[in-house]
């Protein structure tokens, strides 16, 4: 087995990782499985430690996807990277089986993911914000890329961007102690003291009712008001037949398809991931709904069909509401407002500056991406920028901000930048 070089042995490493999740970590990983390469590498990582959606860590929330898709398995049943192996060393593998589950909480995949990226400490740099990546040209030609970081500057040959997604927040909002984006929910929870809150929830999505849920269990004399435009919740489809769009052959015929089918796929298959919740939590919701109905107690008001249209903020936030149906507005006094409204992707060309002017667009301005997710560059950009996560869904589809193929996706940038690092030392 090859061992990934640490990322203090050169002054140019042949890879600059920015971001270490769960993409950048299965690459970390496949790099460090592949035989037969010598590449370097070192991966840099805003946050002081590994750290996979911190901000969402709920106590009883579950993965939504099987275990068996975690950053190995996949590309090799055989790694020591993979879920099982992780079971075994910690002395659970009989008692997860017993357990009969194919999807482990967040909080036991979030320990997974932090045990994979111990393993590989030796690559990654903590702490390490990215600023912005600066060409480097010989002979007028780009050869090389500076990758900045506040203390600090790494040489590279080529750089894989996996900086994940932006929290989407309506852009009247402000965030306050009082106004909270679901992704720091845990965070802004643990400074709470316990009481009658009145919260108010904006979302249908998965985070939208894990937080609805998890406050009505938390706060037993508080009350929750779930304010979104749909009529109820919708459930996620992940019936089987829906699932195999997250399949690695999907990605090959998505990279292919014309512009129309490619939107179509999309819309097709959008109940499998976006503003959707798990089956078992509708109903629990429900459930809990209807027992208030019974006992004449309201604690979770469901505003549906409804639109918040201002917010203000002072010793409590103040939400003009319409119900969109009859355009009727009423206020509605919370103490704190948390908006799950989603993410949105984090455009790698932010980061590349100048760089950016040489990534070839197409129609309607969007990046190219060829398949093994690489920017697609004027030839003047010898140097590899290559992009993983959900900015590439318009080019690899729907999976691309998922974990359902990180495993695939790793093995297919490693083999793209081995092979181009091998071309290079015959050149
Ligand atoms: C609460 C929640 C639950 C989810 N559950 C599932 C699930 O069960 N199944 C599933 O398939 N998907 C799930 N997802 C989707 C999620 O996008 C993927 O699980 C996964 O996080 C994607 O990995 P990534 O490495 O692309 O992005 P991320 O996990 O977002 O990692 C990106 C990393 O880059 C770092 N970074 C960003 N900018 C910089 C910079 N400039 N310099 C240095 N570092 C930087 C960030 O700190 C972060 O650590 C979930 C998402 C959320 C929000």
């Amino acid at each position: 087995m090859n061992s990934l070089p640490s990322r203090e042995d050169p002054d140019v490493v042949d890879v600059a990782g920015i971001g270490f999740g769960p993409a950048n970590l299965a690459l970390a990983i496949a790099l460090h499985e592949t035989d037969g390469h010598d590449l370097t590498a070192a991966f840099f990582e805003r946050q002081p430690e590994f750290g996979w959606h911190r901000g969402m860590l709920i106590d009883d929330a579950t993965m939504q996807i099987s275990f068996l898709k975690d950053l190995a398995t996949m590309r090799d049943p055989r790694s020591e990277f993979s879920f099982l192996c992780y079971l075994h060393d910690k002395g659970r593998l009989v008692d997860f089986i017993n357990h009969q589950i194919l999807m482990p909480s967040r909080i036991e995949f979030h320990d997974y993911l932090g045990w994979a990226a111990a393993k590989l400490d030796h690559v990654v740099s903590y702490g390490a914000d990215v600023l912005a990546v600066h060409p480097v040209e010989e002979h007028g030609r780009i050869t090389h890329l500076d990758v900045e970081t506040a203390t600090g500057t790494r040489r590279a040959r080529n750089v894989v961007v996996a900086t994940g997604l932006i929290p989407d927040i309506p852009q009247d909002v402000q965030l306050s102690d009082r106004v909270w984006h679901s992704s720091h929910f845990v965070r802004h929870l643990q400074d709470l003291p316990d009481g009658p809150h009145r919260f108010t929830v904006v979302g249908a999505g998965q985070s939208a009712a894990e937080i609805t849920n998890h406050l009505l269990d938390r706060f037993p004399h508080g009350e929750v008001n779930a304010v979104f435009a749909r009529r109820g919740y919708s459930v996620a489809d992940d019936s089987p037949f829906a699932n195999r769009i997250f399949d690695p052959e999907s990605v090959d015929h998505f990279h292919t398809a014309p512009p129309d089918v490619k939107k179509s796929l999309l819309n097709y298959h959008a109940s499998t991931n976006y503003s959707v919740v798990d089956l078992d939590l509708t109903k629990e919701l429900y459930r809990r709904h209807y027992q208030e109905l019974v006992r004449g107690t309201e604690r979770l008001r469901l505003l549906h069909t409804t639109r918040i249209r201002d917010i203000r903020q002072s010793d409590a936030v103040r939400l003009q509401l319409e119900f969109l149906p009859t355009g009727e507005h009423r206020e509605l006094v919370s103490d704190f407002v948390i908006y799950a409204t989603g993410y949105r992707p984090n455009d790698p060309r932010n980061l590349l500056g100048d760089l950016a002017g040489y990534v070839k667009e197409d129609d309607c301005g969007k990046f190219q991406v060829d398949r093994n997710y690489r920017l697609v560059t004027t030839e003047d950009v010898r140097c590899g920028i290559y992009v993983q996560g959900g900015a590439t869904e318009h080019t690899h589809g729907i999976s691309s901000g998922l974990l359902s193929t990180t495993a695939v996706r790793a093995a297919e940038i490693a083999r793209a930048l081995i092979a181009d690092g091998v071309c290079r030392v015959r050149a």
